[in-house]
């Protein structure tokens, strides 16, 4: 019996080419997290010192004034905008998400509403935030946000991420030099950006990124910026960050992440996935109907993933029939299918352990020769999808 502690409790075994997934366990812990996890679980630490340590070295790797470790980047948002509505006054923080003072207005272009796996918005109603939408899906325009912006208004929220409409909308420069000159601080949303001073360095007063992503850290969430805006926000943990909390392990953990991101191999790394990439492009390359590109992240992280494009005639099966076939296999292979409507889906190398990428290879090949071998071609309505797609989970626990 294999000693994978997921087949030991009955879980699946899968491999994951989807990406930073919540929905898979996010990403792979490096070894330093795991060790200082380790090491302070026994212990008692005053955490308030804890997290003014876990400060300073999130000041150094972000170039913020100040920082803290939370819940998660969702979290995050709700304490910064629940630090913009009550600034540092107690009381108002123990009444959200009930507001005193009507000044609890929150700018977000329409482009921006996207779900994590949940809605952006909620996150800001959370806090007692009023989300206000700026402009159309595919187009916010400057007059757009200045005519918003009131004496009611709090903050202003920027979510950088593939989820937002990559075009037509505001870019960070100028909807912090509007907001800024009404006064109004900008919460960026950074959830998944490996950089992590650049949002900080083009205006933005407060950030927020995830501990358990691209950082292989505990799940968690960074808070970094302005001194002012980020003491408020930890305040919160006296109210509506209490049911958001993090223990000293997943505090320590963060900081050991951070400093072992300063150290890592960012070019290894790199050269190791591309390695994969022309792996599967190779496994790929000349198969009927299949069309294999590498291509670039779409929001700059130095990653690329392939996009494999699928053509159900000639290879005899759908890309979502595929991406299923290889989900249900085995073991199972989950690819990034987010946009398999249009006849593709991605794989992603980042969550790799290495050989994994042979395995993955094989799969595809596997699939694809059976798929080719037989007579009918394999295509479900894509509508059957999202007629299913909840269909797991309100089952869930059975
Ligand atoms: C993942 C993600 C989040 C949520 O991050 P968590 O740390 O899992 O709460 C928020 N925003 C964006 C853009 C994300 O990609």
């Amino acid at each position: 019996m294999s000693d994978d502690i997921r087949t030991k409790i009955g879980l699946r075994p899968v491999i994951n080419v989807s990406g930073t997934m919540t929905s898979l366990g996010a990403s792979i812990v490096v070894p330093e997290a795991i060790a200082a996890m380790t090491a302070i679980l026994p212990q008692f630490v005053e955490i308030n010192d804890l997290q003014r340590k876990a400060s300073a070295v999130i000041a150094r790797l972000t170039g913020g004034e100040a920082g803290f470790v939370t819940a998660s980047c969702s979290s995050g948002i709700s304490l910064a905008v629940a630090a913009a509505i009550t600034g540092n006054n107690l009381l108002a923080i123990e009444k959200l998400p009930d507001v005193a003072s009507e000044k609890n207005e929150v700018i977000l272009q329409m482009g921006h509403v996207v779900s994590y796996g949940a809605p952006v918005d909620q996150a800001i109603r959370l806090a007692g935030g009023k989300t206000v939408l700026v402009g159309q899906a595919t187009s916010t325009h400057r007059f757009h946000m200045e005519n918003a912006i009131t004496e009611k208004t709090a903050a202003a929220v920027y979510v950088v991420s593939h989820h937002v409409v990559n075009y037509g909308l505001l870019h960070l420069t100028e909807f912090v030099e509007i907001a800024h000159a009404k006064g109004v601080p900008v919460i960026v949303d950074a959830a998944s950006e490996y950089d992590l001073k650049l949002f900080l360095a083009q205006g933005a007063d407060i950030v927020l990124y995830s501990g358990h992503k691209f950082l292989g850290g505990p799940t968690s969430g960074i808070v970094t910026g302005k001194k002012e805006l980020v003491r408020n926000a930890f305040l919160q943990n006296m109210g509506i960050g209490r049911g958001m909390k993090v223990g000293k392990e997943s505090v320590y953990g963060v900081m050991a992440a951070l400093e072992a991101w300063e150290k890592r191999d960012h070019s290894g790394i790199r050269e190791r996935e591309t390695g994969y990439l022309n792996l599967w492009k190779q496994t790929l390359d000349g198969r009927p109907g299949v069309t294999a590109l590498i291509e670039p992240d779409p929001t700059n992280n130095p990653l690329d993933r392939l996009r494999v494009v699928i053509s159900a005639q000639e290879a005899h099966i759908s890309a979502w029939d595929l991406a299923a076939a290889l989900g249900r296999g085995n073991p199972p292979v989950i690819v990034r299918d987010h946009e398999v409507e249009h006849h593709y889906f991605y794989l992603d190398p980042c969550n790799l352990h290495p050989g994994q990428e042979t395995i993955v290879a094989t799969r595809l090949g596997e699939e694809l020769d059976k798929a080719r071998a037989s007579n009918e071609i394999i295509a479900t309505p894509i509508e059957n999808r999202s007629r299913h797609r909840f269909d797991g989970v309100l089952n869930w626990p059975d």
